[in-house]
């Protein structure tokens, strides 16, 4: 599977205009969404490409980078569709200034985005949705725009946790899909969602 990271957006002018498909993935920081990204493209296909910005290590080194991760980052999955790394929401720690910049990039590219076909919401199966994960949703839903749900490192809880976590999550988050980039749970499942989303 070839994979060319295209541009870190950092306002709206910068977003790519050719008008492929994009699949946009959202999460609190650190709910695993690089890691997911990573397993999406490695797992379809054999390796990602020698473009030098994504490197044999994947994307995750991309989204460690500091500056990286306040900035919309477009990756351009065979030529045919754009795989869209939001900023991450709830960084508690952060300033009140960073966090309404990150979320006005974020809601920006969301709210106005014709090429948009599905936002991958994700949420971290062992802390069920948050506050801010709900907020999300009614966000999404208000704005009418396709998504879905992955509950993320779903290798982490054993059968019965996890039953009752999933059974939790998908009371207000449906469809949900249970994803793990250890043990490729959920891989297949989010792929047809995402075929099924930006076929023409
Ligand atoms: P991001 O900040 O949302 O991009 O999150 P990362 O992908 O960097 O993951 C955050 C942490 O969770 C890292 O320590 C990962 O190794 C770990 N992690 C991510 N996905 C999984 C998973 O599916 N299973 C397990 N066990 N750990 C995971």
């Amino acid at each position: 599977m070839s994979v060319e990271f295209v541009v870190s957006a950092y306002n709206s002018s910068q977003f790519p205009t050719d008008g492929l498909a994009e699949v946009a993935f959202i999460g609190r920081s650190n709910v695993g969404k690089s890691s997911m990204l990573n397993t999406l493209l490695q797992r379809a296909g054999k390796r990602i490409s020698n473009n030098k910005a994504v490197n044999s290590k994947g994307l995750a080194k991309i989204s460690q980078t500091p500056g990286r991760t306040q900035a919309v980052n477009f990756f351009r999955v065979e030529g045919q569709l754009y795989f869209v790394d939001l900023p991450g929401y709830g960084y508690a720690k952060a300033p009140r200034q960073e966090i309404d910049r990150w979320r006005r990039l974020a809601e920006n590219y969301l709210q106005d985005r014709a090429p948009l076909r599905l936002v991958v919401l994700i949420i971290d199966i062992r802390h069920g949705p948050t506050v801010l994960d709900h907020q999300m949703v009614d966000w999404l839903k208000f704005n009418e725009l396709p998504f879905c749900v992955a509950a993320s490192k779903s290798d982490k809880l054993k059968p019965v946790a996890r039953q009752r976590s999933i059974r939790s999550i998908a009371e207000g988050f449906s469809p949900l899909v249970p994803f793990s980039a250890v043990n490729g749970e959920g891989v297949q499942q989010l792929w047809k969602a995402i075929k099924t989303a930006t076929a023409e």
